[in-house]
């Protein structure tokens, strides 16, 4: 059993070694080697990048990625990768310290997004916000910051790779529309929300975000701001308070037991669960889950 299992891993390594590399129209015919921070960054490299990249995530699946701690071989990989996509702003302050040694082949895809929109008046430890992925057509800016970045790496490709983000591009439009026109006529606009992910979503679509903690998720709300969150709950007509999988649900659930709301998932995209990558679901499939429970919170026709 040992040795079958033994040839099966061997046999997988040697395909994926040689498969789908073969045509590469990279000037050296290698794949270009990207890491990626963490999952929606990682999504669109791949998406752009397709047969001719191979994206590295950085954060593991199920782990939340705020502040994750790298290993001495994920510091290797941020050395040695041909391109880094992360974020600035102390998002990933591991990963962002380590990026910015490199003199070339890195992109904080912060600065390449216009930011417009994030509430940061909303908390006062709250920081910069970083959560641009939950805009759609911020994701959109962001795919090409990352086909301008593989381009420059391999010019010879540049077609390709536009035409990658092209197709994921109009994925991400489509999106966009359905939730504008999806959240369009609701009978109530604040969202009760785990972390404080969802400002420019928020911003995009006409709501009011009220966030449990800051814009990172170890920000907890003392038992002054949970009374105050129980009273605002109360006072709007608020039906659900939400949640996030790779979080503690525990401040949400004490909020909707005092308020008699109920809780609702609403994923920030920060990373894939084990069952979300099992079911074979990505950014926009999860948006969608989003989308349908944000309908459903806020009473839309
Ligand atoms: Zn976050």
């Amino acid at each position: 059993m040992l040795s079958r299992l033994a040839i099966l891993a061997a046999l997988a390594f040697l395909l994926a070694g040689c498969g789908g590399g073969d045509d590469a129209q990279t000037e050296n015919g290698h794949r270009l080697e990207v890491v990626a921070s963490f999952f929606p960054v990682a999504e669109a490299a791949t998406r752009v990048g397709g047969e001719l990249a191979r994206v590295v995530n950085l954060t593991p699946v199920g782990v939340e990625p705020h502040d994750i701690e790298l290993t001495p071989r994920q510091v290797d990989r941020l050395e040695d990768a041909d391109l880094v996509l992360y974020l600035g702003k102390e998002f990933q302050s591991g990963v962002e310290e380590i990026a910015e040694r490199r003199d070339h082949g890195r992109v904080d895809l912060l600065a390449e997004v216009e930011l417009a929109g994030g509430d940061e008046a909303d908390h006062e430890e709250s920081g910069p916000d970083p959560h641009f992925w939950l805009n759609p057509l911020l994701m959109v800016d962001a795919v090409d910051a990352i086909a301008d970045a593989l381009s420059q790496m391999a010019p010879a490709a540049e077609e390709v790779f536009r035409g990658n983000a092209q197709r994921y591009q109009d994925e991400l439009t489509a999106l966009d529309e359905d939730f504008e026109r999806g959240l369009a006529d609701c009978d109530r606009k604040e969202i009760v929300t785990s972390h404080a992910a969802f400002s420019y979503l928020a911003e995009r679509y006409g709501l009011t975000q009220i966030a449990i903690a800051g814009v990172s998720p170890e920000a907890e709300p003392d038992a002054d701001r949970v009374a105050a969150l129980a009273g605002e709950i109360d006072a709007k007509g608020i039906t659900t308070v939400f949640f996030e999988q790779l979080v503690s649900p525990e401040v949400a659930e004490t909020l909707a037991r005092e308020t008699g709301a109920k809780t609702a998932v609403l994923n920030p995209l920060e990373g894939l669960s084990r069952e979300d990558v099992d079911a074979g679901k990505d950014y926009a499939a999860v948006m969608r889950e989003n989308l349908a429970a944000l309908r459903d919170a806020l009473g839309c026709r």
